[in-house]
């Protein structure tokens, strides 16, 4: 499946709360409500309502970047579901072809089949019959079964970095810590490799990888007959101990780390 297991697990623990204001085209609002049959009369224009609270739908497809504060998307449920997610800078590529991944690419095509939508309006979103939730908070790069997955040192890190978990998340996945200089300050961030047909030997919790060691190798466990590395980054919560984070699925709880677009932090190709 081209399902996102581990994002559900972060948004569906993502709280509600009063929204910044976004900016939103009247036409889009109105044509947005008229076709879920919602009742918007009780919300300010730009938001719907959504049991006692009003969310936001968020900014235009191909307009100006969503700025950081939390989106919302619609849930197979019916549901709005409200989250935070850091959007791509304006200073990074948009195209996926300027990056470099942990898995191979073809020099000139773009090695992304499915990017990350999580800044894009609801019905912008990805979804479709065979996926279980709503939106993409990562890369997936489709690669033939076996073909090796190797650490990316991201732009600015300032040490090796760290396993955290290797075991089921997005199928057979590995986590791993890295330590930025970003602003003065060191921020830390998790990547996850998803979808590992196995994971390399030694590659455990405490274990310390440099760039272009082996990880794993892509599969399609947890997304049966679509071999692919899904590739998320988070930043994790200031104050967060994520060497004591133990469990795989808390290491994507949104109080724990915030999805973040991949771009802001990959090296450059
Ligand atoms: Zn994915």
């Amino acid at each position: 499946m081209w399902a996102t297991m581990g994002l559900a697990a972060c948004l569906l623990g993502a709280s509600r709360r009063p929204l910044d204001p976004v900016h939103v085209p009247v036409a889009t609002a109105a044509a947005a409500s008229a076709t879920r049959g919602l009742d918007d009369a009780a919300c300010p224009e730009g938001t719907v309502p959504d049991g006692d609270v009003c969310v936001h739908l968020s900014a235009e497809v191909d307009g100006p970047l969503a700025p950081a504060v939390p989106n919302a998307h619609r849930e197979r449920s019916g549901r709005w579901n409200a989250y935070e997610q850091i959007p791509r800078l304006p200073d990074r590529p948009a195209a996926y072809e300027a990056y470099r991944y942990p898995v191979p690419k073809v020099a000139g095509t773009n090695p992304v089949a499915s990017g990350y939508d999580l800044d894009r309006p609801d019905e912008a979103q990805r979804r479709g019959r065979r996926l279980t939730h709503v939106g993409h908070g990562g890369v997936d790069l489709p690669q033939p079964r076996g073909t090796p997955v190797r650490l990316v040192a991201l732009e600015h890190q300032l040490a090796d970095a760290e396993v955290l978990y290797a075991g089921p998340l997005f199928g057979t996945t590995v986590v791993t810590r890295h330590v930025l200089k970003e602003g003065g300050r060191d921020l830390e961030y998790v990547v996850l490799f998803g979808h590992l047909s196995s994971i390399a030997p030694g590659v455990a919790p405490g274990r310390t990888l440099k760039d272009g060691d082996l990880v794993g190798e892509v599969g399609d466990t947890g997304s049966a007959g679509f071999p692919h590395l899904h590739l998320e980054i988070r930043r994790a919560r200031e104050g967060v101990d994520l060497g004591r984070v133990h469990a795989g699925a808390r290491l994507v709880a949104e109080d724990v780390s915030v999805v973040m677009d991949p771009r802001n932090v990959l090296p450059l190709d």
